[in-house]
């Protein structure tokens, strides 16, 4: 793998997944020129954790968006996403994938009504029901769909999970499948104003058995980028 250039790994990544999985190179800690390296292969739809990293990047990258780039690019936020933050993160991203809150959902959807925006959103579920992580727990992802439906400056096109890291990733798919599961029960609902047609979850080491899952946003960074200096 540390022969391979970036541009040979995404393509090799992008060819073997099926055509219906967009993948999401996470960035977090990338510079400039492996991001921009990313989109020149191929890539279409870059994940941030950080508003103000995601900041700092499309400053860096905003020249050769607009003037050089072969594709439109989206942006994702994939981190969690902190209401003092929400006025920058709208400007900035195309998808906020990690709203897990009627109170986050309201400050974004008070900061795109500002700016005339409609901000496609995915809720993030807390799969593994871990204290220490964001995301809603899954029992209570129903009645919060329903509270956002009503806000129109928002529009929730899915799901979003990290679920536990394990060595193995055998051991995420119990947490995959019920996000799945959680997916169809929203999309049974037919509920207005909500279109499910996205299900965010897998990462570098999981993200085969989250397309086996039901998956059809795959989120890889090592994987793509090489090891990251953690910070
Ligand atoms: C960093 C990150 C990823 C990618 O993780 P890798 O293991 O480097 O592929 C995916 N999703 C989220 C939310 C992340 O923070």
């Amino acid at each position: 793998m540390e022969n391979e250039s970036l541009d040979q790994r995404i393509r090799k990544i992008q060819g073997s997944l099926p055509p219906h999985v967009l993948l999401v190179a996470a960035a977090k800690t990338r510079t400039a020129v492996e991001v921009q390296t990313a989109i020149a292969s191929g890539i279409t739809s870059i994940g941030y954790n950080y508003v103000q990293e995601a900041g700092v990047m499309r400053q860096s990258l905003e020249e050769w968006e607009k003037q050089e780039a072969p594709h439109k690019v989206q942006w994702h936020l994939i981190g969690h996403l902190q209401r003092n933050k929400a006025k920058r993160a709208v400007e900035l991203f195309d998808m906020i994938e990690t709203i897990d809150s009627i109170r986050i959902a309201e400050t974004v959807n008070r900061q795109c009504a500002d700016i005339g925006k409609v901000m496609p959103v995915l809720i993030e579920i807390n799969s593994g029901q871990e204290s220490n992580k964001s995301g809603v727990p899954p029992d209570e992802v129903i009645s919060l769909a329903r509270q956002i439906a009503e806000l129109p400056h928002i529009k929730i096109q899915g799901l979003m999970t990290m679920g536990p890291r394990f060595g193995d990733p055998e051991e995420a798919r119990p947490y995959f499948r019920m996000t799945k599961k959680l997916f169809d029960q929203l999309a049974a609902e037919n509920m207005q104003h909500i279109e499910m047609i996205h299900l965010s979850m897998g990462m570098s080491n999981s993200y085969r058995q989250a397309i086996e899952e039901g998956a059809n946003i795959v989120r890889i960074g090592t994987k793509l980028f090489g090891a990251r200096n953690e910070l």
